[in-house]
Order: structure tokens, then sequence, then C-alpha cells
């Protein structure tokens, strides 16, 4: 329809298909999937054994250029794609998306099930509980968190040490890993002398140096000033435990790294984890069902799985390896995968090779960099965009000088993605106010620049009919040579391997460690964890550390505020700047639009 109506009408004019008839279509078996509702299923790991011998398809990353705050449509353009190949083309295709967080949802950015014409459906039922796996994480954090305090009070008001022991229970992981930690045979821990268990019972955490906050799925400044103990409130899905559900591999390892989540020094300064606190196994069973990615379907019936959401800038920035893994072997070998890597290609794109390629295994074969001609002309020096704002004259009507001002950006993430030797297809997202002129310049400069290719879409005005070329373009491109490699060498120092991200990624001259986050570096090397990838987290509206600072910025020193670890998932975490792992709400949040209509249940407003 002209003009295209809002994102929620387009959705509920949509009838889907029952998700046990998309789950039959793509060769599920029956009891390989666990229905929520009409429109929703899990689906379980066993899947992976089943069809282990089958090859892969094709992977596909979606990234973007440096967005503005309103997202340039790499979901949008996700689902676009995924229509095109699988009901215009005819080929075996899977989108895989992350769960929006309530943050954006209720916040700045509206969801993230894609829009207009290219969306996933019910699109409120994507942006809003899905299948409670955020819920799950959050309750498995604060868990974890209670935990901490609770052992810390004991240790120091119990008298009788003895009742530490004997609160663990004999029969699950954690007792086992209990009785390793002894070293020591004895089964009846009243035995136990006052020195072995000073040796081995007591964890004896120094409460300075808990780096485990407790979190919560809200844009809430608030919690930013709450402290318990020395740890604040984060935004659930930046906890250690949104990332290891998306870089998890299977149940065992998914335990393994939770028990592995440092919380905390000991006061000789060893790691105390989340194992130590003999609280895996609990945590494992909070999980035990968000593991399973969720089916859903696109609004021209093509299959989605929808799992694990961790933002790009202050988190890894990419759905679950499990969700990948799964569709890479649903499509076949000539099918497709798409999955979409957050905001900008110099922090969702690069944390997506380096990190979640890594936990994988997997090569992509493609990278599509989305690009709005709305996103340049801002590069180019126009005027600032703001949610909730009018966009100016500048935006709406033909500027070609800004356009081909603000390519330099565009430019310099296609060259962040040569770095890792994968195809490079830039997709120009169109919007209406876009002229023709216009979009022939950005995709003139893309090829220029390095491109394999460089198209035009208009699936958001027109559904997978206005990607085909996309589609055709990603094809081409995923037969080309593929010489993917990794940015940096995990055996570099930390610093090292955060200067070569800050130098060729970002483009700084150098990078500059508080002392806080330098005494982070010397404690996380002389605990073992040197070794780990990078997670930079990192504003998304600048390739700097300065939002403010558009196009591509040079000269600056990239400073390094903190350095964090997450041990389970797997990185080292840096906090470049004042990032803050708390968003706040705007001044006009989405929430003000969004209803629910008591007589047809419908939710009004979502976008
Ligand atoms: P990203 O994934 O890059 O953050 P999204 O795909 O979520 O971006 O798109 C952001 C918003 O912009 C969505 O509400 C979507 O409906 C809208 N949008 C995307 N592409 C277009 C387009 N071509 N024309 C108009 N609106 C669009």
């Amino acid at each position: 329809l002209s003009p295209v109506p809002s994102d929620i009408e387009i959705s509920r004019a949509q009838s889907p298909k029952a998700v046990d008839v998309l789950a039959k279509e793509i060769g599920l078996l029956t009891d390989e999937i666990e229905i929520y509702g009409q429109t929703k299923a899990k689906v379980r790991l066993s899947l992976l054994e089943r069809l282990k011998d089958q090859p892969d398809g094709k992977y596909v990353l979606v990234a973007g250029i440096t967005p503005t705050p309103l997202g340039e449509g790499k979901s949008t353009v996700t689902i676009g794609l995924v229509q095109a190949l699988t009901a215009h083309l005819n080929i075996n295709s899977f989108a895989c998306l992350r769960q929006p967080s309530q943050g954006p949802t209720f916040g700045v950015k509206g969801g993230a099930a894609g829009g207009g014409y290219a969306q996933v459906i019910p699109m409120e039922e994507f942006n809003l509980h899905l299948t409670g796996d955020i819920h799950a994480i959050t309750a498995a954090n604060n868990l974890l968190a209670a935990a901490i305090d609770a052992r810390i009070l004991h240790e120091n008001t119990q008298s009788d040490k003895v009742r530490i022991i004997l609160s663990y229970p004999d029969d699950n992981f954690s007792s086992q890993f209990f009785k390793k930690r002894l070293g020591i045979s004895k089964t009846d821990p009243e035995t136990l002398t006052e020195e072995e268990i000073s040796k081995f019972v007591r964890l004896d955490i120094d409460p300075s140096t808990i780096t485990w906050q407790r979190v919560v799925d809200t844009n809430d400044r608030f919690l930013r000033k709450i402290t318990v103990g020395q740890a604040q409130f984060d935004i659930a899905v930046a906890s250690e435990i949104m990332a290891i559900l998306a870089l998890t591999t299977s149940l065992q390892d998914m335990k393994e790294r939770l028990g592995k989540m440092v919380v905390a020094n000991d006061k000789k300064g060893e790691p105390v984890t989340a194992e130590d606190l003999g609280v895996t196994g609990a945590l494992a069973v909070l999980m035990k069902d968000a593991i399973k990615p969720t089916l859903m379907q696109t609004l021209e019936g093509t299959p989605v799985f929808v799992h694990a959401g961790p933002f790009a800038n202050i988190a890894h920035g990419n759905s679950s390896v499990l969700a990948d893994k799964i569709a890479l072997k649903l499509v076949g070998e000539k099918g497709f995968v798409v999955t979409e890597a957050g905001f900008g290609a110099d922090i969702g794109m690069e944390k997506f090779f380096n990190i979640k390629c890594r936990a994988s295994g997997l090569v992509p074969s493609v990278v599509v960099l989305v690009a709005t001609v709305r996103a340049l002309k801002m590069h180019g020096g126009g005027p600032n965009v703001t949610a909730g704002a009018p966009l100016k004259k500048e935006y709406t009507e033909e500027n070609l000088q800004l356009v081909a001002d603000g390519c330099c950006n565009l430019q310099k993430q296609i060259q962040i993605t040569q770095l890792f030797g994968v195809p490079v297809v830039v997709a120009l997202n169109v919007f209406k106010t876009d002229s023709p002129a216009e979009v022939d310049l950005v995709c003139k400069i893309a090829k220029e620049s390095g491109a394999f290719d460089a198209v035009p879409c208009n699936h958001w005005s027109a559904g997978g009919r206005g990607a085909v070329k996309l589609a055709q373009a990603v094809e081409k491109a995923a037969n080309q040579k593929n010489s993917f490699k990794y940015l940096y060498n995990l055996e570099l120092p930390i610093v090292e391997k955060i200067r070569i991200i800050a130098q060729k990624v970002y483009g700084a001259q150098d990078v500059e460690l508080s002392p806080i986050a330098q005494s982070q570096v010397d404690r996380y090397t002389r605990q073992g964890f040197g070794n780990l990838p990078i997670c930079m987290a990192k504003t998304h509206l600048s390739l700097s550390h300065q939002p403010e600072r558009k196009g591509v910025p040079t000269g600056f020193i990239l400073p390094i505020s903190d350095v964090r670890a997450s041990i389970g998932a797997g990185f080292i975490y840096p906090l470049v700047g004042t990032m803050s792992t708390m968003p706040g709400l705007p001044t006009r949040p989405c929430f003000y639009d969004i209803d629910l209509d008591p007589i047809t249940e419908q939710v009004k407003g979502l976008f």
C-alpha cells in the first residue's frame, strides 16, 4: 500500500501460519519443538545431533554504517533479504535476529522486528516478552548477586563455619566441584580442622572487588545511583549471562561457562567464581529453556530464529551461535542464513568476527553493509538527527554535496569489513525522500571504494520483491573467494589487542588507560585471563568515543576508563570514555504511544 501503513498495522493485517505448520515446512520433527501459543515455538537442541552430518548453508552477516539515533534498517534489510531469497528466488533461507530489550522498546528506538513490509510477525509478540528469555536471564543474574551477598554475610557471622559446608547439597554438579576444591577425601565435614576450613572452604570475598552487577530490563537512570555494596545496576541485556546465552554451543558448555563467571576477588587476590558460590546448577536450571532458540516467521511466511539480545555498544551485539548453527543445518548446503550484528560495523561486526566467530568456529561468506542517505547526510555535516523530532529539510530534499561528503563513513566501514577478508555488498536502504541521483551516487561511491556490489533496496515499501537485486548480489558474492581472518592474535597482551581495535577499526591515534583500567588489566593478566578476545563498550553514534564526532574522526586518543572481565562469556570488556551500562529514558519515550485495547486485547501504538 502507499503510503505504507504503520509497522503494527502491517503486522496485524497478515495472518501468520500456525507455528507447527511452519516447523513442518522447514523439516522439524514434532518432538523437536515446544509450542508457545500459536505463533512461537522453542526448538530443542537435539536437532543439532540429528542433523550433524548435514552440510552448512552460506552464512551472511548484516552490518551497517555509523547510524543516526533512529537506526538505518539493518533488521529491516535482514528480513527483506530472507523474504527475497525464499519467497521470490526459491532459495531456502533463515533470518537469525536478537530479541529486543524493553529498554529501547519503551525508550528511544522502538522495536527490532524490522519494519514496513519486511518484518517478523506478530511484531508485538516479538517486541515484548517473547518466550521469557530475558526474564530468565534477569532471574539468574540476580540470584547470583544475592548469592554473593549471602555468602559474605554468612562467612562473617556464622560461628560454626562448618555449617557453610553442610549447606552444600551432596548430589549435584556444584558439590562435585566443591569436593574438588576441598582437594581432600574427607566426606564428613565435621572432621575438617579449622585450618582446612580456612584454606578450602571460606571464599573470603573482598567486597571492594565485586564486579557482579544487579540487572533489570528497563532504561532506568535512577538505578545508576543505587549502590549495593560496591555494585550498581546494569540493563539486563548487558549481563554476562546474556553474553553466555549468545555464545554457548550446548547445555553442557552453558553450565561450564556459568560456573566460570568471575564475580570478585578473595582477600588473597584470587578470582571467586559462580561455581565457588555453589550456584551453577541453579543458574543452569533458570536458563534451561532460554537456551532453546525461538522460531517465528516473516511477513512472507519464511522462518526466523529469535535468540539472545546483547546490545552492540555495551555488550557484544550479536544473536546466538546456537540459532545460527541450527539454521545453517536446516537451510541445507545451497541455502542462506542471514544474521545481524548491532549498530555500525566498527562495533557489532568487529565483535561478530573476533568474538562470535571465534566461539562458533563458523566462517561468514558475505557481509551486507546497510547504508541510508539520511545517515550519510548526517556524516557529511547535516544537522543533528533526534528521535521524536521531525527531520530537517537537508534530509527531505535532494542534497548531493552532503551525501558525497558523508560517504567517507561508508568508505571507512567498507575498509573495516575488508580487514576481515570477507566480500562486502552495500545495501542502500531507500527512503521515500531519497532522490534517484542520491541513490546512484551512494552506489557508485560504494563500488569505487571496494564493495563487491552496491544495490538500492525497497523491501520496506515493497517487501521481499524490493530486495531481489540485493539477494542476487549476495548470492554472487557468496561464491567469491573468501580469505576470512581475525583481526588480532589472542596471545597478544590485553592492551595491545585494545590498541589494534582502536587504531585499525576506529581510526584512533592511540589508547590511554585510566589508572583503574590499568590495574584491572594487570589483575586479569596475573589471574591468567590475558588471552581472551576483547569486547569494547563504546558509543555507536561515532567511530570515535565522542558521539557528536561524525564522518571519520581522526587524531583522537581513545580513553579506556575501566576494564571488566566476562570470563564465562569469554571476553575482556573495556569501557570507553563515559559509556554507561544502564541507559536512561529520553524526554519523549516510546511508552507514551503504547496502550492496550481492553475489549480486543490488541496492543496499540507499538510502532
Ligand atoms: P536497525 O536494525 O539498523 O537499528 P531497523 O531495521 O530496526 O534499524 O529500522 C529502524 C526503524 O526505521 C524501523 O522502525 C523501521 O520501520 C524504519 N525503517 C527502516 N527502513 C525504512 C525505510 N526504507 N523507510 C522508512 N522507514 C524505514
